[in-house]
């Protein structure tokens, strides 16, 4: 994968997954778009497709089969309506229809085929699709692989090795967090400045302004509709949202007198919130992934709150800082659970949170660098074991606990002057290192851990 800026790894998308739902359905409009360019879209009478590896093992309860066919139809993670995408698949079982590039074309429930057992080389997330004639001939055929945090590559471009920043004509580039810490210092200017500079350089400053606005606004949205939303996320859990009725006590108890004296109460309200509406399909911003998409905005919201940090602080500085270390785990480790389980997913998005924090409560580049290192630090090893498919267990709460220990490592790297023995450029290649040893039972396949020791009720 190329390099990414700071603000690539925040996209605006639906759950309850960004590899597994948000990936397969821009790869199917990707499928499509390069089917007709081909020559052949006129002679296709059906498609086909097969879901490998994880995407076979969770895709159903992640949403996968619904993200496909409506991705088939056209929609965009960005814009769809995430009602419509939650039936889409059902939808077209029934009507034995899909359409694809404004043909209505036969579908049957067999045309999407899960091969759990299956795993190809390259990676556990993969797709094929296969476009077939009228005889059963395939006309055109493409796999893609969903890499993580919603993140596609076809099978011609999976394994290149990424550029190195330097060639991506940013310019401060930085390949690790070593060379990040020595760009600050050379330059006198924050991470937050210098991610700016470098995602300007691509997008143009104006861009990036507007889209930080754009990010926070969707993750506030976020949290707020799932402190009112109540009843029961979709799937045979039944698995009751919280959010809501923990947000109605913490109102009760709280007084005027002492208004922060509930603040790491919200804080994992804020987080569960998020996730609980990721858990039912709704729009959320994938952060680094969706299954880990309430940590960043829980931990801003409590900024905000309960710190008093500007919301023009958060939009900019905190979310620059948390993108500038989420590229160096996607750059350096892993941000997807099927590659390197959960620590991949909650560990990287509990680290960029606590750089967050650590830039807009004062931290110096060092501090932050703590800070983001300290909270990988207690992720590693974290396993990916949802229950029954589904991103609910251990999924929500665990987002409400990383929000914490962000927090917490906030706590010890601002109490510290920076300096500390593991460097986090230490501590992601650790954790790349635990996820190649950890077994596929692990990554996102629902074939260990809790997955396989809880009933399903
Ligand atoms: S256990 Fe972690 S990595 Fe796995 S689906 Fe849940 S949040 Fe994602």
């Amino acid at each position: 994968m190329s390099n990414l800026t700071a603000i690539d790894l925040f996209t605006v998308g639906i759950g309850p997954s960004s590899s597994h739902t948000v990936g397969p359905m821009r790869a199917a409009r990707r499928f499509v778009s390069e089917l007709s360019e081909t020559e052949h879209l006129g002679s296709v009478a059906r498609i086909r497709i097969s879901l490998f590896g994880s995407l076979g093992a969770t895709g159903v309860g992640h949403g996968t089969t619904n993200a496909i066919v409506a991705g088939l139809a056209g929609a965009d993670p960005r814009t769809c309506d995430p009602v419509m995408v939650s039936t889409a698949w059902s939808d077209a079982v029934a009507s034995r229809h899909i359409s694809v590039a404004g043909l209505e074309l036969p579908f049957d429930a067999e045309d999407i085929e899960l091969r759990p057992m299956t795993r190809l080389p390259q990676h556990s997330n993969a797709m094929t699709y296969v476009a077939l004639g009228a005889d059963g001939e395939t006309l055109f055929s493409r796999t893609y692989f969903s890499v993580g945090g919603g993140f596609i590559e076809s099978d011609d471009e999976i394994g290149d090795t990424p550029a190195s920043s330097a060639d991506a004509a940013l310019p401060f580039p930085f390949d690790s967090g070593d060379e990040l810490i020595a760009l600050c210092e050379s330059t006198g200017k924050t991470i937050a400045e210098i991610a700016f500079d470098n995602a300007a350089a691509v997008y143009g400053a104006g861009d990036v302004e507007a889209k930080l606005r754009d990010i926070w606004s969707v993750m506030t949205n976020c949290v707020d509709a799932g402190l009112k939303n109540e009843g029961m996320l979709p799937g045979n859990l039944n698995v009751e949202r919280r959010a809501a009725g923990l947000a109605e006590r913490l109102v009760a108890q709280e007084s005027a007198d002492a208004p922060t004296e509930f603040a790491n109460e919200w804080l994992q309200a804020f987080a569960i919130a998020v996730n609980e509406e990721n858990a039912a399909g709704m729009r959320v911003v994938t952060a680094p992934t969706n299954g880990a998409a309430g940590i960043i905005p829980a931990v801003g919201y409590f900024a905000e709150r309960f710190k008093y940090v500007d919301r023009a602080a958060i939009e900019r500085d905190f979310l620059l800082t948390a993108g500038a270390i989420g590229t160096l785990y996607n750059r350096n480790a892993s941000i997807s659970g099927a590659e390197a389980g959960c620590q991949g997913e909650v560990g990287s998005a509990c680290s960029m949170a606590a750089a967050g924090l650590a830039a807009v409560l004062g931290g110096t580049p060092r501090q932050i660098e703590n800070a983001a290192e300290i909270a990988m630090e207690h992720n590693l090893g974290l396993t990916c074991d949802p229950v029954g498919g589904l991103v609910q267990m251990p999924c929500i709460e665990r987002n409400a606990i990383a929000a914490g220990t962000a927090v917490a490592a906030v706590r010890l790297a601002l109490a510290g002057d920076g300096s500390h023995k593991i460097s986090l450029d230490t501590v992601i290649e650790t954790m790349r290192q635990t996820g190649v040893d950890m077994s596929h039972k692990y990554k996102e396949t629902s074939m260990g851990g809790l997955a396989v020791n809880v009933v399903e009720c």
